[in-house]
């Protein structure tokens, strides 16, 4: 596969679905992750897919852990097939901590450490404030931030307290503007922000380093097609953004790994956007949003 060329600069590969890369080119150097182990919620799809294998394309062997155990065994294979390192799928659900302490007592049995720690898993769709039932914005703030914290504990308590590690969690810019039909995803990534920092005080002096990677829109992602992003595309809307394009997964994965890696040992407690300066510029119509909102429910 060529790679695209966007205005002068080379992008790195991609493809639309939840399959590996046909091809790959590093840019870092392909063992800066070697013999490590990482533990990626919601790796079964989408942009935690492609984290879990652009790591396992640096040396790394990956958990990737969610509800759906036949979808992550069938990534798992993929995976492993695509880059020669072991890939072990498990079944948890971020809103209950048991699931996950299961999930990190196998990760240790089977493959004997964890350094790494991708809190990816989450859910969201559009919806106004007015129709947002109770149950569907406690949903949210469950996936979203309890799951990051109780995932985090676990993986604190259970490993890194005691050998260092790497936390990243994957957030939104949703809060920065308050964007209109996202009170739910916004607020619940606004309070990892947050949780980010304060992660990153208290467990700094474990050898504990806690940052966040901040997404704009990316395509081949069910958050993409489910936010109106190939509309949106189709509409030129993302001429209106500085780098006028949507990220892809693979621009992502290669943000993540810089704040895993030690290619970012200085950082903690840091937001990395990487949205093309989407956040900036941006629409945040309402009643745009709402068109979109109404013509996706008829679907
Ligand atoms: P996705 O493919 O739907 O990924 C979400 C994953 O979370 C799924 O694999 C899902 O797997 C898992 N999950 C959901 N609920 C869970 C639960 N209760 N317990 C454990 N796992 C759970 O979506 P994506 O678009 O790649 O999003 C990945 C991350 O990027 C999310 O944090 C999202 O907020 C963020 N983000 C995405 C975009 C974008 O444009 N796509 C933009 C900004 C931020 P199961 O169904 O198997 O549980």
């Amino acid at each position: 596969m060529a790679e695209p060329k966007e205005k002068g600069e080379l992008l790195p590969q991609d493809v639309g679905s939840d399959d590996c890369l046909t091809s790959y080119t590093h840019v870092y150097s392909p063992d800066l992750l070697k013999d490590q182990v990482a533990f990626i919620t919601g790796g079964g799809s989408g942009i935690g897919l492609r984290i879990a294998e652009i790591f396992m394309r640096h040396g790394c062997d990956t958990v990737i852990a969610s509800r759906n155990l036949d979808k992550l065994k069938e990534a798992a294979k993929k995976l492993s097939a695509a880059t020669g390192r072991r890939c072990l799928p498990l079944c948890i659900d971020v809103r209950q901590p048991e699931s996950i302490t299961a999930a990190v007592d196998e990760t240790l049995r089977e493959l004997g450490r964890i350094d790494i720690l991708i809190n990816n898993a989450a859910g969201n769709f559009l919806c106004p404030a007015t129709s947002l039932s109770f149950n569907a914005f406690k949903t949210v703030m469950e996936i979203d931030t309890m799951g990051t914290f109780n995932t985090s504990k676990v993986v604190y308590e259970k490993w890194f307290q005691n050998h260092g590690g790497n936390i990243v969690n994957i957030s939104a810019t949703l809060g920065y503007k308050g964007q209109a039909l996202q009170v739910h995803a916004g607020s619940a990534k606004a309070a990892n922000d947050a949780m980010t920092k304060h992660l990153a005080v208290e467990w700094g002096p474990s050898g504990v380093r806690v940052n966040t990677l901040a997404p704009g829109p990316i395509s081949g992602t069910e958050g993409f097609r489910r936010l109106g992003g190939p509309r949106g595309e189709a509409a030129g809307a993302f001429q209106s953004i500085p780098l006028q394009r949507a990220g892809n997964k693979t621009e992502m994965a290669h943000s993540v790994l810089f704040l895993a890696s030690r290619a970012s040992s200085y950082v903690t407690g840091a937001i990395l956007i990487a949205d093309g300066g989407s956040w900036l510029t941006s629409a945040n119509d309402v009643s745009m949003l709402l068109g979109i909102a109404s013509s996706k429910s008829k679907l």
